[in-house]
């Protein structure tokens, strides 16, 4: 089967074929870190959670990536009515983001490339625009001359003059036209601002995105995702961004964007105040349920969120749920000696069956609901195996079947922690979280092309019995005998 997706771009389902040989680079837009993170921004990250997790199990070396915008105005603002500079406020709520991904099991990202990390690379991409003729400056301010770009409106269907008709954009006497965005704004007074060409000041937010693309993964990629209210402005300014500065066309080959998590019609949004944090939810429902209950729609269409729907969530997911400790159970309660019978050899082939269903909902767009009906299915057989069959199956069956099970339940971010919410698979934490440091150290070297340095963790590490696999489900490592 062939991995097919839908590219915002395009307009169609097309297959996936990464720029260079096995590897990908995914850039996913963060969030701009004022306030608590909340279910709809839990819907667009689990949804390319699970979509990292998918290219890897496929075998590519996947590389994502996601910005933080940690510097602008709504920074500014609530640091200003707490009387904290905006950086400290920003930090905090990054590290509640982290708190909350690392919560909802979201452990795909290989680095968060924070704005104000990476305003020399914002400022060299302004310089190139502003020697190729596409920015021009008034008064510090540095503006994008939008009609200079012949494309603009390709990703979103929008041209010029039916958004200057509709007043979709801003007017400002400053600006030479009204669509042109702002790429560097002069300092105000109480900002937190950065030295530049211009006078000093602070970045512009469609140019953050690009300037840290460019860095990790150069003039062109190949996955950028986000949720769709991003399509316009934003995507479609980095794209003119881009494709300006480097000449180099298509900038991103495939767009993704998630739908929105909505409530009563409307966006969950923080400015809109009808939303719920994910520690809210966190407190009434584990996060395996809300990753089902986000996955149980596929990630373009929208989601209707209410309490009752996440309480029907619960429920279905507790069916899986059941199966899947009763599966446990047999195996361990299994005799070790049985053999494998003709009822046995059936069912493994229906689970085998099962699989390449999951596996080619998952071809389909990532299509997450179909992948989950298959588990339904499959929970149907297993309990008819195990709780109505006269001869239960051999323990090398129920094995087979859990292996399996898990393997493509892990695509979901499921069943990944065992009822008192530990992770199945943790080993001694110290060890755990040290490896995951060198693993992380590791990704951002990778980054940085300097294959070098990663090559020889690597060889170090396999030196002192730990053996690091880059394939399925990002970068895992186990122990392995010492080589003298
Ligand atoms: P923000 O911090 O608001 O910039 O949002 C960060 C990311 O979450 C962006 O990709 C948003 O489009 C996405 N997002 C925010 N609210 C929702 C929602 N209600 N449903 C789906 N995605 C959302």
């Amino acid at each position: 089967m062939v991995l097919k997706v839908y590219n915002t771009l395009t307009r169609q389902k097309e297959e996936f074929h990464p720029m260079t040989g096995n590897r990908v680079y995914m850039f996913v837009c963060g969030p701009t870190t004022y306030d608590h993170s909340h279910l709809g921004h839990a819907r667009t990250y689990v949804a390319f959670d699970v979509i990292a997790r998918y290219l890897r199990y496929q075998g590519y070396d996947l590389f994502y990536l996601m910005n933080i915008t940690d510097i602008d105005d709504n920074i500014i603002k609530r640091a200003n009515e707490r009387d904290i500079p905006p950086a400290e406020l920003a930090e905090k709520f990054f590290k509640l983001f982290i708190k909350d991904m690392d919560t909802l099991n979201i452990n795909s990202v290989n680095l968060y490339a924070k704005a104000t990390e990476h305003v020399q690379e914002i400022i060299s991409q302004i310089e190139t625009l502003m020697e190729k003729g596409f920015a021009y400056n008034v008064s510090g301010n540095v503006y994008f001359e939008v009609r200079k770009f012949g494309d603009f409106g390709k990703l979103s269907g929008q041209d010029l003059d039916s958004l200057q008709a509709g007043a979709r954009i801003e007017v400002d006497q400053e600006k030479r036209n009204p669509e042109d965005f702002v790429l560097w704004k002069s300092e105000k007074p109480g900002e937190p601002t950065w030295d530049s060409p211009w006078g000093s000041g602070r970045p512009g937010w469609h140019i953050e995105d690009t300037a840290i693309t460019t860095k990790y993964f150069g003039d062109q990629y190949d996955i950028h995702g986000g949720a769709r209210d991003l399509i316009f402005p934003h995507h479609e300014s980095e794209i003119t961004i881009a494709e300006s500065a480097t000449g180099k066309k298509p900038f991103v080959r495939y767009w993704f964007h998630s739908g929105f998590l909505n409530v009563e019609g409307e966006k969950m949004s923080k400015s809109l105040g009808n939303f719920f944090t994910i520690q809210d939810v966190l407190q009434k429902y584990n996060a395996e349920i809300i990753r089902y209950f986000l996955l149980y729609t596929h990630y373009k269409s929208p989601i209707d969120f209410a309490e009752k729907y996440l309480k029907e969530a619960a429920v279905s997911y507790e069916r899986l749920n059941k199966s899947y400790q009763g599966l446990i159970s047999a195996v361990e309660n299994a005799p070790d000696d049985t053999g494998t019978t003709k009822d046995d050899l059936e069912l493994l082939e229906k689970v085998k069956k099962y699989r390449e269903e999951f596996l080619s909902a998952m071809d389909d767009d990532f299509n997450t609901r179909e992948a989950i009906a298959t588990l339904f299915e499959f929970s149907h057989t297993l309990n008819k195996a195990l709780f109505g069959a006269v001869n239960p199956p051999a323990k090398d069956t129920l094995t087979q079947i859990q292996n399996t099970f898990l393997e493509i339940t892990n695509i979901l971010g499921l069943f990944e922690h065992d009822a008192s919410g530990k992770k199945t698979d943790a080993g001694d934490n110290i060890v755990d979280e040290l490896i995951g440091l060198l693993i992380t150290i590791r990704d951002k070297l990778r980054a940085e092309k300097n294959f070098k340095l990663t090559d020889e963790i690597r060889d170090t590490l396999k030196s002192i019995g730990v053996k690091l696999e880059d394939s399925k489900g990002g970068t895992s490592w186990k122990i392995v005998e010492k080589k003298e």
